[in-house]
């Protein structure tokens, strides 16, 4: 060491926590914040599904019971999506990985371009709350800012606040049948992630219950912090 001060250039973070917990508004606010991309695998396998691709085709019934799409498939998107030049300034993985296998596959393929995950963030919330957290949510169809029925109504009733779009969209999977298998998934092959990423040195844990603006500030100390 020759005790200069050295500053990261970029941060490549995973979001960690159940459906509901809040991974995909808060990646929204830090992509904004700090000019990083939002890569969410749940957003990339509903475009699939919707453009009627070979995976998308097979991953519709399996997103629709609520349980997790084929590693195969899910590494395939992501593999493809972060060779995009835009990720080489770094990345918040939504939704990604979610089984030891996909944050093994995660760890080489950054290896490959000299990149590695700095930081692991645990969205820490009661499943009780994210039922009825899930199942009132829906966004603007024009560019995706977040909405739900009891907590945040636009001020404009039918006008999103963000672009003035009217059109809106609810998720498929966002029902209440659909939700407790998704949280079924979260604890068997996701939450053993927590102890993966703790056993590299990179996890912190954030109170998620927290309101928005609470858990946004608390991220956006830990990127400031990885980026200092
Ligand atoms: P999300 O938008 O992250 O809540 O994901 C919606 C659904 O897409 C999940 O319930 C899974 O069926 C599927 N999915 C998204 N990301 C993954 C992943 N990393 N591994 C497996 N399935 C995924």
């Amino acid at each position: 060491m020759d005790g200069s001060i050295t500053t990261q250039t970029t941060v490549n973070l995973v979001l960690l926590g159940p459906p509901g917990a809040g991974k995909g508004t808060q990646a929204r606010k830090l992509q904004d914040r700090f000019g990083l991309v939002q890569l969410s695998t749940g957003d990339l396998l509903r475009a699939a599904v919707a453009a009627g691709t070979e995976a998308g085709k097979a991953a519709k019934a399996v997103m629709e019971r609520g349980d997790l799409v084929s590693d195969d498939i899910v590494i395939a998107i992501l593999r493809d999506r972060l060779a995009d030049p835009d990720c080489a300034g770094g990345v918040i993985f939504d939704g990604f990985p979610r089984t030891t296998v996909q944050a093994e596959a995660l760890d080489a393929l950054m290896a490959e371009t000299g990149r590695a995950i700095t930081a692991a963030i645990s969205l820490e919330v009661d499943d009780a709350a994210m039922v009825t957290r899930i199942s009132g949510r829906f966004t603007c169809a024009g560019c995706g800012e977040g909405y739900h029925d009891s907590f945040k109504t636009p001020v404009v009733d039918g006008t999103c606040d963000s672009c003035g779009g009217t059109a809106f969209k609810r998720r498929a999977d966002d029902n209440a049948e659909t939700v407790g298998q998704r949280l079924r998934a979260y604890h068997a092959q996701t939450a053993p992630l927590i102890d993966f990423y703790a056993a590299t040195g990179v996890l912190t844990t954030i109170d998620a219950m927290q309101d928005i603006d609470r858990v946004e500030t608390d991220l956006t100390a830990i990127v400031a912090k990885a980026l200092a």
